[in-house]
């Protein structure tokens, strides 16, 4: 925890958040000179600053490829990436496949509130058709994204979902995506209590909440997390709706492997230099 004091409304559901964050990471044990902790632009964006990793508060959208520069240039940090809805499936929304399909070592946690908070509550791309905003008068003629199915069918390893309702299951999924060795996406429905809607709330929240454990959901079956995925908006899902029981190698362990293979046939330096210097 740093010292700063977060300034977020009174009970905005990204103190919960926080907390699970916390509980995740020292449950995991690493030191906070090992752990880089990177957002982009937004309310929720603000939480590496709560933290005593390196923070790197970046540009609206871009949390995921300073991510990946930070995580390819020191391989041993321990790299996360947090921000909003807006943040993370608008504007930032095309690094989101690149950074599966490479299969980046990053834990990358949304608070999904449905709103652009930190402008004063316009329109996301998760806010339902229908809602009424200072940008939408007249409701939203839009169907929301559905991060979850998005980030399932481009291949992901591990998707899941939490909620500040459950702040013990919300810290073990966070705790999970951290130690999956892969891109692992967390969809955390984080209240604005300023902004948001009213089945956001907590109180909605909870009516609509039910446990994929306790639905008997295999997580290793991705047409059956991609089934369930598809009640985003009207259930909310709690636990991990995929995990890849076989994770391929990281981008990074490839990268590896491929320049040790290339240092196995490389000219040693005084060949080098002796193709340059006439002797
Ligand atoms: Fe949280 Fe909404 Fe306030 Fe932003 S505006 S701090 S999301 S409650």
């Amino acid at each position: 925890k740093s010292d700063l004091k977060p300034i977020w409304c009174p009970g905005c559901g990204d103190f919960g958040v926080l907390q699970g964050i916390y509980r995740a990471l020292a449950a995991i044990g690493r030191p906070p000179h090992e752990i880089a902790f990177v957002s982009g632009i937004g309310c929720s964006s603000r939480i590496p600053g709560y933290t005593t990793a390196y923070g790197f508060n970046s540009v609206h959208g871009r949390s995921l490829p300073i991510a990946q520069g930070i995580k390819m240039a020191n391989p041993d940090l321990l790299v996360l990436a947090a921000g909003g809805d807006g943040d993370g499936f608008s504007i930032g929304g095309g690094h989101l496949a690149h950074m599966v399909r490479r299969n980046m070592d990053i834990a990358y946690i949304v608070m999904d509130n449905q709103i652009y908070g930190l402008t004063k509550g316009q329109l996301s791309p998760t806010s339902h058709k229908g809602l009424t905003t200072c940008t939408s008068r007249h409701g939203s003629l839009e169907e929301p994204v559905n991060p979850l199915l998005y980030m399932l069918a481009y291949g992901a390893g591990f998707v899941a979902q939490a909620a500040p309702t459950d702040l013990a299951g919300m810290a073990t999924i966070i705790e999970a995506a951290i130690r999956y060795p892969g891109f692992a996406f967390v969809n955390i429905q984080s209240p604005c209590v300023t902004y948001g809607m009213e089945e956001q709330q907590i109180k909605g929240l909870k009516a609509m909440q039910e446990s994929l454990e306790a639905l008997g959901h295999d997580s290793s079956d991705r047409l059956a997390a991609m089934d369930l995925a598809q009640h985003y908006g009207r259930k909310l899902h709690l636990g991990v709706f995929y995990r890849n029981p076989e994770p391929p190698p990281t981008y990074g362990d490839l990268v590896k492997a491929r320049q040790e293979e290339l240092s196995k046939n490389a000219l040693p330096v005084e060949n080098i230099l002796d193709l340059f210097i006439k002797k």
